[in-house]
């Protein structure tokens, strides 16, 4: 484990080529680029690390691939198929020949990319509290509980409730989606599947990840009217699993309506859930907040090397995400008005060798709709 004599810095009064405040995937990927060209990286968080998020840790294919380091040491399960239902009734097993999706434990794996990243160059330092960031010209600078920070650019990769979202007023049209997730302390059986149900919830699904030693259970609605109780938690775990009890249950807000994230001009990038960029139909965000990221520090390189605005080249970089979320905000509008619809084309063969494949291969949503017919017809796919 990573403690925080071991990696934080102290912070009063320092400098930066880049500040990135945020310490999850988003931050630690455009820390880990931006290190590895050379830029003096200073990676901030509100907490040390290992710290508690959270999250399922369903991490897909695409979003392991898109990591510059292996991960394999935190892996706990990899799944290659997967049960869906509509009301619990009608369960179709759907499977692939090759790893879908790979289980994480979140706080282990953010620790590890963490101090993977921290190898790669950036300091890592703990501030409790930003109170004002003011941006000029030339710089960007942090007044914080730990002192001034000033740097050249700044990455919000602060998750859902973005204080650098707040305090720089960079994208107002932000909206939050909700899911509850809960441990059941239990040995996952050897038949129980990855498995979401529809229509549990209005708006989103029931999930069951099983992995190495107990499984998560949790609830989700991309619909910010919809309010999901301890109780719905509890009672959907015990008609799914049975007992014991789910444990451990936390809710949290997932950062949506990043289709409609403008970064404008100037030297302030918001990246991953900060920047609304969680998928609405799937509640996916680890692999935007990887490749935003990643597109953030793309951009910054860019600035330094040829004077073009880094908030310009960001949004360039931000429209094929941006594309896929529009695609899965059309599909969960269809999809969730009427999810028994959705179930019988989800496990109707053509879509359902589609989605296998297409997970398996590491493909968006989108290139899945436009090239999945592929599949079928045992075409080439074309890469994006
Ligand atoms: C219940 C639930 C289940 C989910 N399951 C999945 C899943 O299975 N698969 C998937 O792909 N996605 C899932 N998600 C979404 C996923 O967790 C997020 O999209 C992902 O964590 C976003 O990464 P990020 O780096 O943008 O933000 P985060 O992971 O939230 O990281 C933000 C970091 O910023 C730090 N921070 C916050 N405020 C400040 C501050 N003021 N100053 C300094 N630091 C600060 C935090 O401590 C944290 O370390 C789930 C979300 C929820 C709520």
């Amino acid at each position: 484990m990573c403690s925080e004599t071991s990696l934080s810095h102290k912070v009063a009064s320092l400098t930066a080529d880049v500040v990135i405040v945020g310490a999850g995937p988003a931050g630690c990927s455009a820390a880990w680029d931006l290190a590895d060209n050379g830029f003096r990286v200073l990676l901030l968080d509100r907490t040390a690390f290992p710290r508690k998020k959270t999250c399922a840790g369903g991490l897909t294919v695409k979003a392991v691939r898109a990591l510059r380091y292996s991960i394999a040491p935190v892996i706990q399960r990899s799944v290659c198929s997967l049960s869906v239902s509509c009301r619990m009734r009608h369960p179709k097993l759907l499977k692939s020949n090759a790893a879908i999706c790979h289980m994480v434990e979140r706080s282990v794996f953010d620790d590890f990319c963490l101090k993977k990243t921290v190898t790669a160059g950036p300091r890592f330092a703990v501030v409790k509290r930003i109170e004002k960031i003011v941006e000029n010209d030339r710089s960007v600078s942090l007044d914080t509980d730990g002192g001034m920070i000033r740097a050249r650019f700044l990455i919000g990769a602060d998750g859902v409730h973005s204080r650098v979202r707040r305090l720089t007023g960079r994208f107002a049209r932000f909206r939050p989606g909700f899911a509850v997730e809960g441990i059941v302390d239990l040995a996952p059986p050897d038949d129980l599947n990855v498995g979401f149900d529809f229509s549990r919830v209005a708006g989103g699904y029931g999930w069951v990840f099983p992995k190495a030693e107990h499984i998560n259970v949790g609830l989700y609605t991309l619909r910010s009217d919809v309010k999901i109780t301890r109780q719905d938690l509890v009672d959907y775990s015990v008609r799914r699993i049975g007992r014991p009890l789910p444990t451990l249950i936390t809710g949290s807000p997932l950062g949506m309506g990043g289709w409609r994230y403008r970064p404008g001009r100037g030297r302030v990038m918001l990246v991953g859930d900060a920047a609304g960029l969680v998928d609405p139909l799937l509640g996916e965000g680890l692999y935007h907040a990887i490749i935003s990221g990643q597109k953030a520090a793309s951009a910054i390189l860019n600035a330094m090397n040829n004077g073009r605005d880094a908030c310009e080249t960001y949004a360039k970089g931000l429209m094929p995400i941006q594309r896929d979320l529009l695609f899965a905000l059309a599909a969960s509008n269809a999809f969730y008005r009427l999810p028994g619809m959705g179930h019988l084309l989800l496990i109707s063969p053509p879509a359902r060798i589609a989605l296998m494949n297409g997970f398996s291969q590491g493909m968006p949503l989108l290139d899945i709709f436009r090239h999945g017919y592929r599949f079928w017809f045992g075409l080439p796919v074309p890469a994006r």
